[in-house]
């Protein structure tokens, strides 16, 4: 138990190896190790690289080397550990426990191949005047039963409706569970996607904290269905905090060299210092300034 009565809580760190890490997920990280501590909880280390056309070893080499040099480590795993090989925090280890989660949701009538490209969803953009919302398809893909297999995706049906919760740091919060859809499982390409794998690992890890970006805002109704339907009893709690953003508002990416952390680091720029720029630019600090690790976090409370 924490000292708010709540229980100590679970949470991860979860980037996905798709770029460098950049001033965005040590903003996350502040937020993550923060909430994590505050609560007297703990953080998993979890490495999403479900999507294998945009994951790259040498990302997921450079993100563990980046950590170490920040001196940023999870209670489990090490970043050791990651290196040695195999590992149950890393998805594309995992497979098989995606395929198995899809094909229950098959059996139960839940899931069903979809022939849909995103020129489906244009098409019917331009001829209905607007998106397609609410479950199903623009395609009618479930009632044409079509046979699961290479080439075409997986959507699960979750229904209809919202889903509400009270966010840690937004307050009571409500999301649609199918704004563009039946929620993608597995993609075109063969890829278990950001969704089910978020899901199905946060089940498996036993994560009751969720800490991200306020970009995944609109993934969390269909997430909390989804969970309730793989049989979990209750939604883990939510915490989306503000982004770091380009001068301009827009979201920054991976490519962007300026503000990656091993760039920065190996511009003499040090960790402390990167801390607080990160802290600032989402609001925690006024300006920047030099901070340890330890002292971001309490900028939490
Ligand atoms: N892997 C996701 C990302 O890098 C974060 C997943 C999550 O926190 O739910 O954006």
């Amino acid at each position: 138990m924490s000292s708010s009565g709540l229980p100590a809580p679970t949470t991860r760190f979860a980037p996905a190896p798709t770029g460098r890490l950049h001033l965005g997920h040590l903003a996350n990280a502040i937020y993550v190790w923060g909430l994590a501590r505050q609560g007297g909880g703990r953080v998993l280390l979890r490495v999403e690289d479900h999507d294998r056309q945009r994951c790259r070893p040498e990302f997921e080499t450079a993100l563990l080397d980046d950590l170490d040099r920040l001196g940023i480590a999870a209670d489990e795993p090490s970043t050791d550990d990651l290196r040695r090989g195999p590992s149950r925090y890393r998805q594309s280890d995992n497979g098989p426990l995606y395929a198995a989660t899809v094909d229950d949701l098959v059996a139960a009538g839940l899931a069903y191949a979809c022939d849909c490209t995103r020129a489906t969803f244009a098409a019917w953009r331009s001829e209905h005047r607007g998106s397609w919302t609410g479950p199903g398809c623009p395609g009618g893909c479930r009632a044409r039963t079509l046979t699961i297999g290479a080439g075409l995706g997986i959507r699960a049906a979750l229904g209809d409706g919202d889903e509400a919760w009270v966010d840690e740091l937004r307050g009571p919060s409500v999301g649609l569970v199918a704004a563009s859809g039946d929620l993608l499982v597995r993609d075109r390409n063969g890829n278990w996607t950001y969704a089910l794998c978020v899901v199905v690992d946060d089940l498996r890890h036993g994560v009751d904290l969720v800490v991200r970006g306020e970009d995944l805002l609109e993934a969390t109704a269909p997430q909390i269905r989804l969970g309730r339907l793989l049989g979990r009893p209750a939604p883990p709690r939510f915490a989306h905090h503000p982004l770091v953003r380009r001068p301009d508002g827009s979201k920054l990416s991976k490519a962007d060299n300026a503000t990656a952390v091993g760039e920065l680091l190996d511009a003499g720029r040090s960790a402390r210092a990167l801390l607080g720029e990160a802290a600032a630019r989402v609001g925690l600090l006024d300006g920047p300034r030099s901070i340890s690790f330890g002292e971001a976090l309490s900028l939490l409370g």
